[in-house]
């Protein structure tokens, strides 16, 4: 079988930054707990670099086009407990690069103590700017750059979540990764997983497409802090932008990305009762931690669609796991531990 596009995705840069291909395993305790459908896990929390994460998959391709760039430090942002940017000064320490972070807390403040991610990232030597400024972050971006600029420092921009039509690579070849392992599954009806800055859900799409799994495998993506229409909107302009940087003539229908933005609680990173369930679920059925902020919110959301009945017995839906756990230690109050 050729695989439209697959050619020019083979010649793009990248760099080894992730342990792959993660594994696919059952989830039989959680499945017959729930009495709904056949559950699977997508282990992308063990790809490696520096606890795991699905950024790990984007900055295979952003960091080569750093190189490429003959960058020296790279520049990213993110909320104060970003995984990406947590994934990212990992990367830049292994392929010898420097690493400036944004990120946001209130009032541009530094957390009283460093846990989390945050201790991650300064124990990986990234040197990090305190902001209050929200994504996309574009003026202390900027400012940052111009500083590292009159240093005489070649820096490159990656961008907030590495969403971008060259970072959603990661998970087109993430998605031809997973259709090779349906050996192991099964034929899947359905891939749930979190979606926030879009190019998770964008290269799983153009991935689905490349697959020839569009209209089979139902790709539903749990948003964790956008409403439908925006997460949906930039998720088609970002599988749009990945096919043409594949040569595909081929453009999404508007009505295919499936954004479902029931989950969104109290707002990005507020845990509830749906995620300290989620998370206590897959912790004590199948030994499994998920993050409070992504995976923790997006089981939940599955959780309760099988138990709406969306999913049932006798499908076999998967469960991406993005990520994310480092995240736990700076939750503690939040999830009631
Ligand atoms: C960034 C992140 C996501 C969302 O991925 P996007 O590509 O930004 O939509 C999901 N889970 C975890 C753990 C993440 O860090």
């Amino acid at each position: 079988m050729t695989i439209p596009g697959f050619t020019q995705l083979e010649k793009l840069p990248r760099v080894h930054l992730a342990h792959l291909p993660t594994p696919v395993e059952p989830l039989p305790n959680l499945s017959k707990h729930l009495g709904g459908p056949e559950l699977w896990i997508k282990r992308d929390d063990q790809t490696g670099l520096a606890t795991g994460g699905n950024k790990a998959r984007k900055l295979e391709f952003l960091m080569a086009e750093a190189l490429e760039a003959r960058a020296d430090t790279v520049i990213t942002a993110g909320s104060t407990q970003s995984n990406h940017a947590r994934q990212t000064a990992a990367g830049a320490a292994r392929l010898g690069l420097g690493c400036h972070l944004v990120l946001y807390a209130p009032e541009g403040k530094a957390p009283q103590h460093a846990t989390g991610n945050v201790l991650l990232d300064e124990l990986l030597g990234a040197v990090i700017h305190w902001t209050d400024e929200h994504a996309p972050f574009t003026e202390t971006l900027a400012r940052v750059s111009g500083e590292l600029k009159a240093q005489g420092k070649t820096a490159h921009l990656i961008p907030y979540g590495g969403s971008n039509p060259v970072g959603m690579m990661g998970f087109v070849t993430a998605v031809l990764e997973l259709a090779g392992q349906e050996a192991i599954t099964g034929p899947l009806d359905a891939v749930a997983y979190a979606s926030s800055s879009g190019g998770t859900q964008s290269g799983m799409i153009l991935g689905a497409h490349m697959a020839g799994w569009l209209g089979r495998v139902r790709l539903v993506g749990i948003s964790v802090d956008e409403h439908e229409k925006i997460l949906a909107e930039r998720v088609a302009g970002l599988v749009n932008g990945g096919a043409a940087l594949l040569g595909l003539d081929w453009r999404i229908k508007d009505d295919v990305p499936e954004v479902v933005d029931s989950y969104l609680g109290g707002g990005y990173a507020v845990v509830g009762d749906p995620e300290r369930e989620a998370l206590r679920l897959l912790a004590r059925h199948e030994g499994i931690l998920a993050d409070p902020v992504y995976t923790g919110r997006a089981l939940a959301g599955l959780i309760d669609l099988i138990r709406l009945g969306e999913f049932k017995a006798g499908q076999r839906v998967l469960f991406w796991h993005t990520g994310g756990s480092a995240a736990l230690f700076a939750f503690g109050d939040a999830l009631g531990l």
